[in-house]
């Protein structure tokens, strides 16, 4: 019985010291935080803009490397067969051979034309292509890509969704867990509006059959979380079994956090605040 009550003592009395720690940890970071956005509201337009590409660039870097790891293993080869750099340069070649692709699919150009006018940069590029020709058309002259985002811009601004009819997301949670609304009986709305239609779509959990004795063990995917990869011919696998492919991304995801972990800033400190 003492024993008992002692590791309890000591449980809590160890908890308490890792929340004492946590929000120290908080406060010093809050306290130079407002230090240094008192620093920062004193340096001229010049610096701020510099601080902010460096800012970008760092971000860009991180977004490429992962980008690169997730490429490399949905090739399915083997993370440590290659350096970074290598594995950066094969992204950047698949993303330009994608692209060009893509560019000679949906824009009508031959294979010539995509890479003159520099379709190398990402399928989303392509697609904004596709958007600004089918809004000139639309509207009956041509905008460019800043009108574009202007339109985008303002369709945003008003529009309808949320509007006071509409779902918050606890409603939606609690009509999928109960299958019953907690208030008024909001199925003539969901039918009616797309976004509310979505998010309860979204809440609907996943069903899958039980696993068969193909599908990947807890420790294969341990072991992708480790080590980023499956031992020889495991990967095939998900190419028959939905639930496997998922669970497969998902630690491939968890493996590409841990080489390059992705949050190098405080969420509050990233965007900048000079305070002004
Ligand atoms: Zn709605
Ligand atoms: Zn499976």
């Amino acid at each position: 019985m003492g024993i008992a009550k002692n590791i309890v003592y000591i449980l809590c009395a160890f908890l308490l010291i890792l929340g004492l720690i946590s929000l120290a940890g908080e406060v010093f970071y809050k306290i130079s935080y407002k230090i240094n956005r008192k620093r920062r509201k004193k340096l001229t337009p010049e610096e701020k803009e510099a601080l902010r590409s460096k800012r970008r660039e760092e971000f860009l870097k991180i977004a490429t490397q992962h980008c690169a790891l997730r490429n490399t293993m949905d090739r399915g080869l083997k993370v440590s067969d290659f350096t970074m750099d290598q594995m950066i340069e094969m992204y950047k070649e698949d993303t330009k051979e994608e692209t060009i692709q893509m560019a000679v699919k949906h824009l009508g150009m031959t294979r010539e034309e995509a890479i003159e006018k520099g379709f190398v940069h990402g399928s989303t590029q392509v697609s904004f292509e596709v958007e600004r020709r089918r809004e000139s058309k639309k509207l009956g002259r041509e905008i460019d890509h800043k009108d574009l985002l202007d339109i985008y811009r303002e369709r945003l601004a008003n529009s309808e969704y949320p509007g006071p009819d509409c779902l918050e997301p606890w409603e939606a949670k609690e009509y999928i867990k109960n299958n019953k609304w907690p208030g008024e009986d909001k199925t003539a709305h969901i039918e009616s509006c797309t976004g509310c239609h979505i998010m309860v779509d979204m809440e609907k959990p996943v069903v899958y059959p039980p696993p068969g004795p193909d599908c990947y063990t807890q420790a294969e995917l341990d072991q992708v979380v480790e080590t980023g990869s499956l031992s020889d011919g495991r990967l095939d696998h998900k190419n028959y079994c939905q639930q496997c492919k998922n669970k497969l991304s998902s630690s491939q995801q968890d493996f590409i956090q841990k080489m390059v972990p992705n949050q190098p800033y405080h969420p509050i400190d990233f965007d900048m605040d000079f305070g002004d």
